[in-house]
């Protein structure tokens, strides 16, 4: 087989969501397993849905997953004389006709079309104009649309995935190429594009399937060969609904934001179709490159899970050797702390959480001392006669020599001993005036982390602060 050529062909009118992020995938994985090229193509042919900004935002969300080109970003607004070239010659070789119906002409066999209860077919009569006289309307400054002669016979799709899947002669009328006012329209563009391109295979979402039967017309017309349909199942909810917002995060920006590691989107999104088999599921790119083929791609739709993404997250993050981590962080605002100090507080919070925000939040309480107080911990711990047993535990702890977690739960314990208490009673709001909440990892750990002058500092404040109590009342 020669070396594949394949495109990823967004439409900047909306940022990179999953879905087009999985097709992204699999068409660079394709490319890069069969040591083919991976092309970028821009389909900002619909001017006033494309922005800029969005392009840019796609192509950020593509290097972010790690999925570089080889060739492009080509844009379609750019190769108008490419389609109107191909126009020129699918209407020099009768292969496409121009036909001059006015709207008002449309609009009329729309309504008679609706009032026989069918759908709208152009039914092809502008063929029957000679080549002279469609030249001479034309010259003259007639009006009209570029539409494909779609020759009378029988339209094979044969997808990869998808199956194979026969239009009876007649299923497609001779749709619009060119608009009256010369725009190319995408089926157009797109064919146009993957012939020049030299596309060998077409991997897309099978919502694209029903275009499929136009684009064999046009590939035919185009006098190219048909590449390999892949059409593929698509993304829906766990609710087994199109998946949209309500859903939770849909764009690629928005699992950045939400601090997912690439690496873990590009394997969970690797799974939403394709199975490398051998139950594998933890899969680096190299890896997915090494295994993948379109035979192991279902046709079947794929359930987008965020608890099972957000699981994988966090299995990544695991993973992830600290001074990396700390970069990664850099965009979550971290509290400014000493590196040394950081990487160990990393490490004693990294197994609760399973995104970056979630860790950035933790390390949280190593930057300002805590100004709020969980308010059932407070209803809880918040008595004034609690004060001085804080108090007490500040002392003892920062006399612990030396300040590790072993020896500070040893002093701990000794002074819930010697109080009749048991260690939770202490545990419990040292935890609370030390973070503000209580939640936290084990205790004495935190708090070697913390070290001796802040665990000081907070318990004394704290202690003061439940001596207060009943005044703030
Ligand atoms: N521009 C189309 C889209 O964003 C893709 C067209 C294609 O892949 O053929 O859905």
């Amino acid at each position: 087989m020669t070396a594949p050529r394949v495109r990823f062909a967004p439409s900047p009118t909306g940022s990179l969501h999953v879905g087009g992020a999985r097709t992204a995938l699999y068409n660079w994985l394709f490319a890069r397993r069969g040591g083919g090229t991976f092309i970028l193509r821009i389909e900002d042919t619909d001017v006033e849905r494309s922005r800029r900004e969005l392009t840019d935002q796609i192509l950020h969300a593509m290097r972010w997953l790690g999925l570089d080109w080889d060739e492009g970003p080509f844009f379609q607004s750019e190769r108008g004389a490419l389609y109107h070239e191909a126009a020129d010659r699918l209407l020099a070789e009768g292969k496409a006709y121009r036909a001059f119906e006015t709207p008002d002409e449309l609009d009329a066999m729309k309504k008679s079309a609706a009032a026989s209860g069918s759908a709208f077919r152009y039914d092809g009569r502008a063929r029957a104009i000679s080549k002279e006289e469609s030249d001479r309307r034309a010259a003259s400054g007639e009006k009209f649309v570029v539409r494909l002669n779609v020759p009378d016979e029988p339209l094979v799709v044969d997808d990869a995935v998808q199956g194979r899947t026969e239009f009876p002669a007649g299923a497609l009328d001779d749709f619009v190429l060119v608009r009256s006012d010369g725009h190319p329209l995408y089926h157009f563009t797109v064919c146009v594009d993957d012939v020049a391109m030299g596309i060998t295979h077409v991997i897309r979402g099978a919502d694209h399937l029903p275009n499929a039967p136009k684009h064999v017309a046009l590939f035919r017309a185009l006098g190219a060969p048909l590449p390999v349909f892949a059409h593929l199942g698509m993304i829906l909810g766990t609710d087994g609904k199109k998946l949209s917002k309500r859903h939770g995060a849909a764009g690629v920006e928005e699992f950045e934001a939400e601090g997912y590691l690439p690496a873990a989107l590009d394997n969970f999104l690797a799974l939403l179709g394709w199975s490398p088999g051998e139950d594998r599921e933890r899969m680096t790119l190299a890896e997915m490159v090494s295994l993948f083929s379109l035979e192991r791609i279902g046709p079947s739709p794929s359930r987008f899970d965020h608890e099972k993404l957000a699981w994988l997250n966090g299995q990544y993050l695991q993973e992830v050797p600290a001074a990396r981590l700390i970069e990664m962080l850099k965009p979550f605002r971290v509290p400014d702390f000493d590196p040394e100090l950081l990487a160990r507080a990393i490490a004693l919070h990294r197994s609760r959480a399973r995104t970056l925000v979630d860790l950035a939040h933790a390390l949280a309480i190593y930057g300002d001392d805590p100004m709020d107080f969980d308010a059932a911990g407070m209803k809880k711990f918040g008595k004034p006669d609690a004060a001085p047993l804080v108090r007490t535990l500040a002392e003892r702890l920062s006399a612990a020599e030396p300040f590790t977690h072993a020896a500070l739960e040893e002093a701990a314990r000794a002074l819930a001993a010697e109080k009749g208490l048991k260690l939770g009673d202490l545990a419990q709001p040292a935890r609370l005036g030390l973070t503000g909440v209580l939640a936290s990892p084990p205790l004495f750990e935190l708090i070697e982390v913390l070290g001796k002058e802040t665990t000081r500092r907070r318990l004394l404040a704290f202690a003061d602060l439940l001596a207060r109590v009943p005044a703030a009342h």
